[in-house]
């Protein structure tokens, strides 16, 4: 029987532990779900490790990221809820581009405003979208009164995420045909995301295995809880010793030197205050080409988690992730995106690790005495082969932050107590 689909504001507050993908959602899907699960045996060999890397591919998605698992199924439910059109914000261009696609599938307007400098820089992410229907807005632009703003204060401004979200928002506010979509952080955002956790499952079932350690980069927490969400639960309902590691930018380190406190999801203060380890919403991360992973704070549901101590995170510099995905490039022959190199670079390291330990370490060993890893390749880079041209050329650099550059922004956040 055909059950009416649960509103998102439902799955952002569900208890419930299943939730239902909707039939016309799984249609979509067929286009690159179920993703390949592939043994690292390049990479393994590159490395000289016992260890066992496997990587579950979300590259193969239409946009080329994992992002188009929550966006087809949020233009889905818009649908269903009577939108016309979707606004959203777009810094590097994936989700902008994902969400283009999923508005095109069911039939909906998407005007995606993107960060001005990543518009100039990144004409092909702009163009997908455009090719999938959707109108795309150099932000700041003169359509919003957030947008006339800061131009008004500097004509020149090269945008930033948190202005873009400002202008999407205004947008949605002003008209009731209009919502707001986001692709990271939220719970219902992380809830969509875990059909790449419990696919991995069963597809590491197949293989015979089960990860010791399970691995992703982490931007909002989006494809590090889809992955690791369903191997969580066996740590905490099948008492497994599954560590569970989240790759962040050393560049934008919440995790591993933030707060855990309520903080706003945009630069602007517009959004619900959440829990989240965050280094404050008006933290300005320097400009990485791992633009995914640029933002200041981390979903709810991750932070928990962090700080329960079921996740473990560690923070990388940027050249070492982009050493990590040429190493992986040339073992395996995916390009990776930036953001996934972070995750490659932590697996290196484990591997190395295993290597060291050599088969002495046991509770981290499966029973065949080897280490098995599990990562996300959350994405492919053939859109940001500029990057790697700058790698080539040397022209990237890594960061070190004082603590006064760190924690500027936190200390100026009005502090709200948590509830007794
Ligand atoms: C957006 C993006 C990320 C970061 O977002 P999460 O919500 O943390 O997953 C990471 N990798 C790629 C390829 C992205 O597009």
């Amino acid at each position: 029987m055909a059950r009416r689909p649960w509103p998102r504001i439902k799955q952002e507050v569900s208890r419930e532990r299943w939730v239902e993908i909707p039939e016309p959602v799984r249609e979509v899907y067929k286009i690159w779900r179920p993703t390949p699960m592939f043994r690292a045996y390049g990479l393994e060999k590159a490395l000289d490790t016992p260890a066992h890397i496997y990587y579950k591919y979300e590259g193969v998605s239409p946009a080329g990221s994992h992002k188009p698992n929550t966006a087809v199924p949020q233009a889905y439910y818009n649908k269903m809820e009577g939108t016309k059109r979707i606004t959203t914000e777009t810094g590097a261009g994936q989700w902008g581009s994902a969400l283009s696609f999923a508005c095109q599938m069911f039939g909906m307007g998407l005007e995606v405003y993107m960060v001005k400098i990543s518009y100039q820089q990144k004409p092909y992410r702009k163009l997908l979208m455009n090719t999938w229907g959707a109108e795309v807005i150099a932000s700041p632009s003169e359509r919003t009164q957030a947008g006339r703003t800061i131009l008004a204060k500097d004509p020149q401004s090269p945008g930033s995420l948190g202005i873009a979200i400002s202008e999407a928002v205004e947008r949605a506010a002003a008209d009731p045909d209009t919502k707001y979509a986001l692709g990271s952080v939220l719970n219902h955002v992380l809830l969509h995301q875990t059909v790449i956790g419990l696919e991995a499952l069963k597809q590491m079932e197949m293989a015979g295995e089960y990860p010791d350690v399970v691995i992703a980069p982490f931007g909002g927490g989006s494809n590090f809880a889809g992955l690791a969400l369903p191997f969580v639960h066996g740590r905490i309902a099948e008492g497994r010793q599954t560590l569970c590691l989240a790759s962040e930018p050393a560049s934008c380190p919440k995790l591993t030197k933030g707060q855990f406190r309520y903080d706003f999801g945009d630069t602007l203060g517009m959004t619900p205050l959440m829990p989240m380890f965050t280094l404050g919403h008006n933290f300005m991360p320097p400009a990485v080409h791992a633009g995914g992973l640029r933002y200041h704070g981390a979903g709810p549901i991750i932070s928990q988690l962090i700080k329960d101590g079921h996740v473990q995170a560690e923070a990388i510099q940027q050249l070492e992730c982009f050493e990590a995905g040429v190493l992986f490039a040339k073992a395996e022959g995916i390009l990776p995106a930036p953001e996934a190199n972070h995750a490659i670079a932590s697996v290196i390291r484990q591997a190395q690790a295993a290597k060291q330990a050599g088969q002495r370490r046991t509770i981290l060993f499966n029973l065949c005495g080897r280490r098995t890893i599990l990562f996300n390749l959350c994405g492919h880079g053939h859109f940001d082969l500029q990057a790697y041209d700058d790698y080539f050329a040397g022209k990237l650099q890594d960061h070190q932050f004082t603590d006064e550059q760190l924690y500027a922004n936190l200390r100026e956040l009005e502090e709200v107590p948590f509830p007794a």
